[in-house]
């Protein structure tokens, strides 16, 4: 990714480097503008939500951290003894994580790296990447690529129903166009305004539905505080 295109790259090398960073601005035809906190990107293990807490306990083996950004996840991994390779689009986020001592850190796209694993780790909604649900079976591919015999995924995201919930409480998704979940995100730091992307958010029925029908199986094994939740992703037994 290019550097002149990567607003939160650039916010977290800021951060990292000041200790402070301006705003991390969102933009999504779905909502008001709202802002990224940059510090959240530098979360400690106690700081993290309880499902993610959860999944770096469960995390086993040789672990692949999708997506690293600052580097939270993988450097308490490494804390706790724990073997992490984390890659990132970002060449910022790559070099702020090595800086702060993830000891492997690569730029890399998840879709074409190669590599076995026992655990994908996917957090912070992580399986947004995927973007729509019609990405899907390209990514339960690559996942098959990547995962050794008996390793899976533990990803987060979230039910995002409830944005569509009117002044009585009542959930409408009727008329929306396509997958409620189906987001397009756009990314401005001080100037540096990146391209929109899409952006998955997925209920766990559909993950459960949309996995089984590529030979996979999703359970949720824990659920957060606000529609949120982490899921397992193993292969179905042949
Ligand atoms: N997991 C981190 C960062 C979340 S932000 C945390 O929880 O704090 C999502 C990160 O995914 C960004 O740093 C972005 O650059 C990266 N990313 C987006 N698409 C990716 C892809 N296809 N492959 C690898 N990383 C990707």
């Amino acid at each position: 990714m290019r550097t002149d295109q990567d607003p939160m790259g650039r916010a977290i090398a800021d951060y990292h480097q000041d200790g402070k960073a301006a705003r991390l601005r969102v933009f999504s035809p779905m909502f008001d503008e709202d802002e990224i906190p940059v510090k959240t990107l530098f979360r400690t293990l106690q700081e993290m939500p309880a499902i993610e807490q959860e999944a770096l306990r469960q995390a086993r083996g040789s672990i692949l951290d999708v997506g690293g950004g600052a580097g939270c996840h993988a450097l308490a991994l490494q804390q706790m003894g724990k073997q992490v390779t984390s890659i990132d689009i970002s060449p910022l986020a790559v070099a702020t994580m090595q800086a702060r001592g993830v000891q492997d850190a690569r730029e890399q796209d998840f879709f074409t790296h190669d590599g076995q694993y026992d655990t994908i780790l996917m957090l912070m909604n992580g399986i947004g990447i995927v973007g729509t649900l019609s990405r899907l079976p390209a990514f339960f591919m690559q996942v098959d690529q990547l995962l050794a015999p008996g390793g899976e995924v533990l990803c987060d995201s979230s039910d995002i129903c409830y944005i569509f919930e009117d002044e009585d409480g009542i959930i409408d998704l009727t008329g929306i166009d396509g997958y409620y979940g189906e987001l397009t995100y756009q990314m401005q730091y001080k100037t540096v305004k990146g391209s929109p992307f899409p952006w998955l958010f997925i209920d766990p029925e559909t993950l459960i539905e949309q996995a089984r029908a590529c030979g996979f199986q999703a359970e949720v094994i824990a659920r957060g505080e606000h529609y949120d939740y982490l899921a397992r992703i193993t292969r179905v037994k042949r």
